[in-house]
This record gives structure tokens, sequence and C-alpha cells, in this order.
């Protein structure tokens, strides 16, 4: 009987739908049933970077000779003007937390598949100051964990890795003040939980790496452990 008559509840969601569509966040269009947040042709034209399939990409060469990371990868490229930025945007200042836990299941369901990150066994979301995180409600970092998490074999950790002191907004400073700037605000409290671990951390944006090789290195002061990185966009400028 189920499989010929809808549901009352699939009837509603159709009703409801009619009026009131969800819209795809990457281009406006009312999803279908099925979608959730982001289309399937948004999905679809999304620039994927497959890094996660060559040991050799560009984005490990951000970190040879800083900090010794397993691998590195990045979903897609970030592009002004892009579907990409427009997602970010939402996801960083528009409170849209469930763009990042869907990426981070699509992301997830393609690591699973590569040699380098299937052997993942924690997932660690770069820290937002606690001010900041107030403010916007949520880390949207830890979102993008979230989303991974649910189809990776592995935990999510977030209290393990802090962030010690603010830091000035870094958007406007050159790449060495940057550096500095973010050098020694990050620690490990309860390392016991992550010693021997492969861990994931992971942030929205890799463009100079300067805050992911602080959390990296960090976390490589406890023994045994390996440190690989994800982020959702890279932006090579
Ligand atoms: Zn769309």
């Amino acid at each position: 009987m189920k499989s010929t008559i809808k549901t009352l509840k699939e009837l509603f969601d159709d009703l409801f739908s009619l009026f009131f569509p969800n819209l795809c966040l990457g281009c406006g269009q009312p999803l279908i049933r099925g979608e959730e947040t982001i289309c399937m042709l948004c999905h679809f034209h999304l620039p994927k970077t497959y890094f996660h399939n060559d040991p050799d990409n560009v984005l490990n060469r951000v970190f040879w000779g800083r900090v010794n990371i397993e691998a590195v990868a990045a979903f897609v490229f970030f592009q002004k003007g892009s579907t990409v930025q427009h997602l970010l945007h939402q996801l960083k200042y528009r409170n849209k937390p469930e763009i990042g836990f869907r990426i981070g299941k699509w992301y997830g369901q393609e690591l699973i598949y590569s040699d380098l990150f299937r052997d993942v066994e924690l997932v660690i979301p770069v820290p937002l100051h606690p001010n900041k995180q107030r403010k916007r409600g949520y880390n949207q970092s830890r979102m993008f964990a979230e989303g991974l998490v649910s189809v990776m074999q592995a935990d999510l950790e977030d209290r393990c890795l802090y962030r010690k002191v603010d830091s000035k907004t870094q958007t406007r400073k050159a790449r060495y003040s940057r550096w500095e700037n973010v050098e020694n605000i990050f620690a490990v409290r309860n390392p016991e939980k992550i010693r021997g671990k492969h861990i994931l951390l992971v942030d929205d944006v890799i463009t100079t790496g300067a805050t992911l090789e602080a959390c990296a290195r960090a976390l490589l002061g406890v023994p045994g452990v390996r440190v690989s990185i994800a982020t959702i966009a890279y932006a090579s400028y």
C-alpha cells in the first residue's frame, strides 16, 4: 500500500513546499525531494579539486619545510563571484550552518575512497574564538566536520584543540604578519585523547595555510599524532 499511496506526511510536505519551497542556497531555485540545502545541478557544477587522490597536489607544497603534514586536500576551488564564494559567504555570515554539513557529507563520501584519508580516526575543526562563536552561533568548520564524520569511520573531537587568545581580523594582513599573529595561539588539552591518532584537521578555506599550520604544530606536540588537512575550498591567492 505504502509504495503506491502517498502517506499523509508526504502529501503535507508536497503541499507545504508548493507554497513555501525550500530554495537551493547556491542558485535560489526550489529544491526537489531528495535534495538538501544545495541542488544537484549546483553540486554537479562545483569546481572540484580531486586533490584527495593526488599526494603531490599543490596544497601539499604549501606546508613543505614548515610542518610535517601527511596529506592535504580541499573539496573545491575558490573563485571570486562563483557559487562557491556565495555558499561560503552564507556559511560564515548568513547563519547557514547547514551548508557546511551538506558539503562535509559530500566530501566525506569521496574521502572514504581515498588511500590518503580513509584511515583518519579523528576529525578536528579549527577552533573559533569563543567570542566569535557566540556572535555567529556556530563554528562553520565544525559544521563541515560534522558532515564529514556522518559518513567517515572517524569521530569528531572539538575540545582538545583550543584557541588561547583573540587575534585581530586577519583578512588584510600580509603573509608575514599573519603568521606572527597565529603562531602561538593554539594549544592542546587532554592530550591522551588524541595520542597516536591520525587526525584530520579541517577548516572552511585554505589560503596561506598559516592558521592550519599553527593548529598542526600544537597537535603534533602530542606523541604519535599524524595530521592531515581537508578544507572546503582552496583560494590560490
Ligand atoms: Zn542550485
